[in-house]
């Protein structure tokens, strides 16, 4: 008999560990399971819609689902459709994929006045995660300010400050297009709480700024530091004097011709947002490096802004009826281990950190751990595995989206942007996935 495993999620980390057991236990069956109709998690809904060619690991993943004896199934959720104990009892392993989807809170006075958001919601908002369709953020001031100085807070602002020309061969959502068009922003705020040299962006995506039609980017080359510094870890090095060479380029470009800029700041902590019925002011605070640590200078100032995106990390939402790690946001796990037979992967289980190849090695000593776990497991071959949730699924008539049925919605999103350059127009609500999954008897799928 072969083992039957669960897997929670079918964004990176989970696919990489359907792709890793596949090679390694040939005989496996693999259910993926994801609440959404669609699958690919962050690629779909996290990479930016601007970096098509990241969205090439795709292809990738629908080999691992189509491979015989891996299952897509869409649209179950566990908490409404099946409980945690139900997958327990049904598979010989589960491992839980889910990501980290909610945005860390700034923690200050004022983050919760209408047009602050956290980059969860925002990057969701255009990139047509259903959760974050109605969103709506207020871009009708001159000023927004995204705090943060990693790869995420470069995407939002780089989306931001694009025109729809620069954007007509990416997949945003036109909803978001279409505000983001209408935006009456003249200025915009890059804002890291330490330096240049702590950034983690990385060179490339740093880089695309100073390619942005409309925006100048302002740099104070004051703000600029000679050396990285010896707190610098050897292997940073490279891309930190990287960084430093393409900021002190953009600090020596002309700047007053294009109708947006882009000031990036260093050294500032956000301490407040001001507003009464929104967002009005943000409140910094300058701090001072010490190796590499941000100290609070105690001076402090205001920057007039009516938006604040947030892009300082992400939380994992909790599970039902798995133990919760709140100081770190994710499920409580050791090394991967949440109990006998149940394992997380990716975000949930160490926070969110790595881009999709980090998965790939990720998922390659879990699936080790878990075969050698497996080991001392009772036999395979006594657990229901996917008949017994298929039963439970048709009786409690959840509409499951299989890997055919979401090949229909693909299908359809493809066919909704013929005519533009863009690759899809995404259905950006969950009875809209639906109705094309489901528009063709199941055995017409192809
Ligand atoms: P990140 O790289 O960890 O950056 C988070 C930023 O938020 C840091 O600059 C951090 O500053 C700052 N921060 C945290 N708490 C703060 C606070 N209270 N006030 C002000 N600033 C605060 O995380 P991310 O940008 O969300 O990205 C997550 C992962 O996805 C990263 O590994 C990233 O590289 C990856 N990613 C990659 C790409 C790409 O390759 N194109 C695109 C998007 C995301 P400190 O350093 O001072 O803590």
């Amino acid at each position: 008999m072969s083992h039957q495993i669960a897997i929670v999620g079918s964004g990176p980390a989970g696919l990489y560990v359907a792709e890793v057991f596949a090679k390694l236990l040939p005989d496996v069956t693999i259910d993926v399971i994801d609440q959404l109709p669609t699958p690919y998690g962050l690629v779909r809904g996290g990479i930016a819609p601007d970096h098509q060619s990241t969205k090439n690991v795709i292809r990738q993943f629908e080999r691992t689902l189509s491979r015989p004896g891996t299952r897509f199934l869409g649209n179950v959720e566990i908490g409404r459709d099946l409980t945690y104990e139900e997958l327990k009892a049904a598979y010989d392993v589960v491992v839980l994929s889910i990501g980290a989807a909610v945005d860390r809170r700034l923690g200050i006075p004022g983050d919760d006045l209408p047009g602050v958001y956290g980059s969860a919601a925002i990057v969701g908002w255009y990139n047509g995660h259903p959760m974050h369709t109605d969103l709506a953020p207020l871009l009708d001031g001159t000023t927004l300010a995204v705090i943060g100085n990693g790869n995420v807070a470069l995407d939002i602002v780089r989306v931001i400050a694009k025109t729809q020309a620069e954007l007509a061969a990416s997949d945003i959502c036109s909803h978001a297009d279409q505000a983001l068009a209408a935006a009456t922003l003249t200025d915009l705020y890059l804002i890291g709480r330490r330096g240049p040299v702590e950034a983690s962006f990385t060179s490339k995506e740093l880089g695309e700024l100073g390619d942005l039609e409309r925006c100048d980017v302002i740099v104070d080359p004051q703000q600029l530091p000679a050396e990285v510094g010896s707190h610098v870890p050897e292997k940073e090095v490279k891309v930190k004097q990287r960084n430093l060479e393409i900021l002190r380029e953009f600090s020596t470009r002309p700047h007053g011709e294009r109708p947006l800029r882009l000031h990036v700041l260093f050294n500032a902590a956000p301490v407040a947002v001001l507003g009464e019925d929104r967002a009005r002011a943000l409140v910094l605070e300058r701090t001072r490096l010490e190796q590499g640590r941000a100290i609070a200078t105690g001076e402090r100032f205001e920057l007039p802004v009516q938006t604040v995106v947030s892009a300082i990390g992400y939380r994992t939402v909790p599970f039902p009826g798995v133990p919760f790690d709140e100081s770190r946001g994710i499920l409580a796990n050791d090394e991967g281990l949440i109990e006998p037979g149940v394992y997380a992967s990716g975000w949930c289980k160490h926070g969110p950190r790595g881009v999709v190849g980090t998965n790939r090695t990720d998922a390659q000593g879990l699936v080790a751990r878990i075969i050698a776990d497996l080991e001392h497991a009772p036999q395979p071959g006594t657990k229901p595995g996917g008949a017994g949730i298929d039963r439970l699924l048709r009786e409690r008539g959840v509409r499951v989206v299989d890997y055919a049925a979401w090949g229909e919605i693909d299908r359809a999103e493809i066919a909704r942007a013929q005519g533009s350059a863009k690759p899809r127009e995404k259905f950006v609500r969950v009875d809209e996935m639906l109705e094309a999954a489901f528009a063709l008897p199941s055995d017409e799928r192809r």
